[in-house]
């Protein structure tokens, strides 16, 4: 008989995990989710997707596993406008040309870079470029879920789970509104929330929330060719010819309002590092949470002391990037007990 996994939490982690399950007959999946599929972080995301041996082993491993996953997600009807391509990362400063320089990318100076993004700050004093791809975040959390439904996942959304059900020290189900959901193993994905419903059951788990905040741009015309990033913020030019500026990264708590400071850092950081930016429209603005960990490692495998109970969190900023090889790491593991 299918052993009944149930997945807390429908963001793109849970909905990644699900989907990967969903693809074996020795499991019936329901994924349990408070509001709706990819209602928080997962969708708010720029989408940037970023490997590299500065972003550790786990992400180059994802980036690879990404075509095959967009592939899979074909059948969905939603286009997750998966786009490989580059980032550009320019030095403003001298320690910032020699940190880059010093880095994997691909150099190029002044002339080059201005050549290659003639949109780019004159004050650049040349420029790393590294290999990079974007999807549309909230685009390819309903494709993987809409997926992982037709393999015949059950998503249950509006179905908050009020706590871990335990039993002789290990876990029977999950509470939810109408009743107990039996499972014979739970995987907590439930972002930055995770620990409310770990702590209780005698898990500790540090994630806390780490608040980001977007703005779109919308330029006249085509300003960046590729994607930006520039120490903590970025730019992603989307395929409509918006601009994404991004991030903060802020510590206070579960606020997930944008802020005039923060969205007036992101306009700063977006103008100086494109001066025809100054001329763009401001669009939407938004923020959200991202699950992080003191030290920005994901946390993936089972909990410590409840062997039915696996931990899929802590993905901070690089979730959306990270889903396909925390799917894999869950489903190899879950086979393995
Ligand atoms: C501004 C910003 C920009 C970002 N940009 C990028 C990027 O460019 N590239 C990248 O790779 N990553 C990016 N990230 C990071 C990425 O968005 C996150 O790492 C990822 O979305 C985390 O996914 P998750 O499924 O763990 O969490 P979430 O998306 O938070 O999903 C968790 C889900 O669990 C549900 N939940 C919580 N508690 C319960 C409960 N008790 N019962 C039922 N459901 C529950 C929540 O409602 C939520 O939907 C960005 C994040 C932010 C905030």
């Amino acid at each position: 008989m299918a052993a009944t996994v149930v997945i807390v939490g429908g963001g793109i982690i849970g909905c990644a995990i699900a989907e990967r399950l969903s693809r074996e007959d020795r499991y019936r999946v329901v994924v349990c989710e408070q509001d709706t599929v990819g209602a928080h972080a997962s969708s708010a995301a720029a989408g940037l997707l970023s490997p590299g041996a500065e972003r550790g082993e786990l992400s180059s491993r994802s980036f690879e596993l990404l075509p095959e996953l967009v592939q899979r997600l074909k059948p969905s009807g939603v286009d997750v406008e998966f786009r490989v391509g580059e980032t550009i990362s320019p030095a403003l400063t001298v320690e910032e040309e020699r940190r880059l320089r010093a880095g994997d990318g691909r150099w190029l100076d002044q002339d080059e870079a201005r050549r290659e993004e003639p949109s780019l700050s004159p004050s650049v004093r040349g420029a790393a470029v590294h290999r990079a791809a974007q999807v549309t975040p909230g685009r390819l959390v309903q494709a993987v879920a809409r997926t992982a439904v037709a393999q015949g996942a059950e998503i249950r959304e509006g179905w908050p789970v009020a706590q871990l059900v335990l039993r002789s020290g290990r876990l029977r189900g999950v509470q939810g509104p109408d009743g107990v959901l039996a499972a014979d193993l739970v995987v907590l994905a439930a972002g930055p929330w995770s620990p409310s419903l770990a702590s209780p059951a005698g898990v500790p788990l540090d994630v806390r929330p780490s608040r980001g905040q977007l703005a779109m741009l919308h330029p006249r015309g085509l300003v960046l060719r590729r994607m930006l990033t520039w120490r903590h913020c970025y730019l992603v030019p989307k395929p409509d010819g918006t601009v994404v500026a991004g991030s903060t990264e802020e510590d206070v708590g579960f606020d997930a309002r944008p802020t005039a400071a923060g969205i007036g850092m992101l306009l700063e950081f977006a103008v100086r590092a494109v001066p025809p930016l100054s001329d763009a429209a401001v669009g939407r603005t938004w923020a959200a949470l991202r699950p992080a960990t003191p030290d920005g490692e994901p946390v993936i495998g089972p909990a410590p002391g409840l062997p039915n109970l696996f931990l899929a969190t802590g993905h901070n900023r690089t979730g959306i990037l990270l889903a396909p090889i925390t799917a894999q790491l869950v489903a190899e593991q879950l086979a393995a007990l």
